[in-house]
């Protein structure tokens, strides 16, 4: 599958504006991926695919979880956060995608987690960076993305976690983890 093949499977399940997401966050990523020496295949069809399931009905989205081997402390939390494990599912299932790498990539893309490989981060960061974004705080993200891929994760992380604390929301164990993780690595 090329990208074009991939982008003309993922564009039904889209609204516009995120489809036009989803191309920059796949040339974001492609770029990093040449930068750090990732496959460039498999990481286009983990941008491609990485919001496959993000206007699932929450409704379905819950019963995958709960009937799916998900994790089910997901129920906690906000409903945006099961797109990516649910989207890994869903594009095993109907697309056929079966490489784990490009799954588990799409699995974590949001939450991010402890012991990120290279191309999870790839796309934890890319997603966080496509120049669509507006977040306080990205263009630092930016500047740091090419210099360190684990500074580039980690600041990501931090601001994501400064954000949704500012909201008094919740924040999931594994946007910590992923912040602890990385911390250790850009001290
Ligand atoms: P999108 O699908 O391209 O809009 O981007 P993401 O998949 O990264 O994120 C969806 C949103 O989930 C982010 O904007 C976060 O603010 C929000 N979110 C809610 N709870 C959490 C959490 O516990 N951890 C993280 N990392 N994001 C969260
Ligand atoms: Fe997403
Ligand atoms: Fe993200
Ligand atoms: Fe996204």
């Amino acid at each position: 599958m090329d990208r074009k093949q991939a982008l003309a499977i993922v564009q039904p399940h889209l609204k516009q504006s995120r489809f036009d997401h989803t191309k920059r966050v796949v040339e974001t990523a492609v770029d990093l991926a040449k930068f750090y020496n990732e496959d460039k295949q498999k990481t286009e069809i983990a941008a491609v695919f990485h919001d496959y399931a993000k206007y699932r009905d929450k409704d379905e989205m819950e019963r995958w979880i709960i009937s799916e081997y998900l994790p089910k402390d997901l129920l906690h939390y906000h409903h945006e956060l099961w797109h990516g494990p649910v989207g890994a599912l869903l594009i095993k299932r109907e697309v056929g995608i079966n490489d784990l790498s490009i799954l588990n990539a799409i699995r974590w893309h949001t939450t991010g987690k402890a012991g990120m490989n290279k191309l999870e981060k790839i796309i934890f960061l890319a997603d966080y960076i496509e120049p669509g974004r507006d977040f306080p705080g990205v263009d630092k993200v930016r500047e740091q993305a090419k210099a360190d891929l684990d500074l580039g994760c980690w600041l990501a992380a931090k601001n994501t976690i400064q954000f949704l604390m500012s909201k008094n929301q919740p924040i999931y164990p594994d946007t910590f983890h992923a912040y602890n993780d990385l911390l250790i690595t850009v001290k």
